[in-house]
């Protein structure tokens, strides 16, 4: 183990012909951001807030928030650490965050919309984060289940009201995991600085699958066209805008669907922490012409199965 990791903080991902693939971390806290850290992660590409949050009786307040968000900083620096905004409800319910119960609370008050039902949170995060910011480290926003460029404005609104004028202003990114996200990126990336696919509420979402629910699990597929091509459109027209591009679903911790992100032209992957020896690994199997070519065959496929039988052959050197 100790060897594996040693070989994994030391090697820069990789293709086999050599250009660089980023590879950033998922984390919950500044124990993980360590452990990232010694498995090579170029940066912390979605942390978890709420996870934080979890670990309090009640909110947290600014002062504590800082500590946190400063620990995960100083953990990863001098790479940058992207703090999602609190995304509780749905399945992760926070026991202090009491909120009428809901039939669908997948489709209910969960991600910015909690937040925005309780904004007093959203202020103390934001200036915990901006605080942070302006210590000089490269922390950056970034807004769950957004639907509209009207949610964007609201929250680069407070954070223009909380935080100092200046050039340590955090930069402002959104996760991109509903469709309505997807078929109006065009409008939602001007807005904005970086976008991050969540996969995993994407996956849900696209093909109307709850993600929880076993008697389902066989039709959650990450390799399905639907999600294929909106991963596609996210990139293409990110891309004319200049907006990089992550994914931090756990579609970006699997070898064969990270190998499919790298063929969508995905500029980042934020992975867990354990998947990233065996992500580099296969990152060093495929060259760019593959990849290249790959993105046309999956665009083409008409099933998961399809798209799947297109990457596995590619990978069969890195087992
Ligand atoms: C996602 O939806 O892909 C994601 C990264 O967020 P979470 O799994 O926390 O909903
Ligand atoms: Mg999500």
């Amino acid at each position: 183990e100790q060897e594996r990791m040693v070989w994994s903080a030391s090697t820069e991902a990789r293709t086999a012909d050599g250009s660089p693939v980023t590879i950033a971390a998922n984390v919950g806290g500044k124990r993980d951001a360590e452990q990232a850290k010694q498995y090579g992660a170029q940066g912390v590409g979605l942390l978890r807030s709420e996870f934080i949050f979890m670990r309090y009786s009640d909110f947290p307040t600014v002062s504590q928030q800082v500590e946190e968000y400063r620990g995960v900083c100083s953990a990863v620096e001098p790479e940058h650490v992207i703090v999602r905004l609190l995304d509780c409800g749905a399945d992760k319910p926070l026991p202090y965050a009491t909120a009428p119960a809901e039939d669908n609370p997948f489709l209910g008050l969960r991600g910015i919309r909690y937040q925005r039902a309780r904004s007093g949170s959203l202020d103390d995060q934001l200036i915990a984060i901006a605080k942070v910011a302006s210590e000089g480290f490269p922390i950056k926003v970034m807004i769950p289940m957004v639907i509209s460029v009207e949610e964007i404005r609201m929250v680069r609104s407070r954070l223009k009201d909380l935080a100092p004028q200046d050039e340590t202003m955090p930069r402002m990114g959104i996760m991109v995991e509903t469709p309505a996200s997807v078929m109006t990126i065009e409008r939602l990336a001007p807005e904005i600085d970086f976008v991050s696919i969540g996969t995993n509420d994407l996956v849900q979402y696209t093909l109307a699958v709850d993600r929880g629910n076993p008697a389902v699990a066989h039709l959650y597929q990450e390799l399905h066209p639907a999600v294929l091509h909106a991963i596609d459109r996210v990139v293409k027209l990110c891309h004319e805008l200049a907006i990089p591009v992550g994914v931090c679903g756990d579609m970006a911790s699997h070898p064969e669907t990270a190998i499919a992100l790298l063929a969508l032209g995905v500029d980042e992957l934020s992975a867990s922490i354990n998947a990233i020896p065996e992500l580099k690994a296969a990152c060093a199997a495929v060259s760019r012409k593959q990849l290249d070519e790959l993105h046309g065959q999956l665009l083409s496929c008409e099933s998961a199965d399809q798209a799947r039988a297109f990457i596995t052959p590619l990978l069969a050197s890195s087992y």
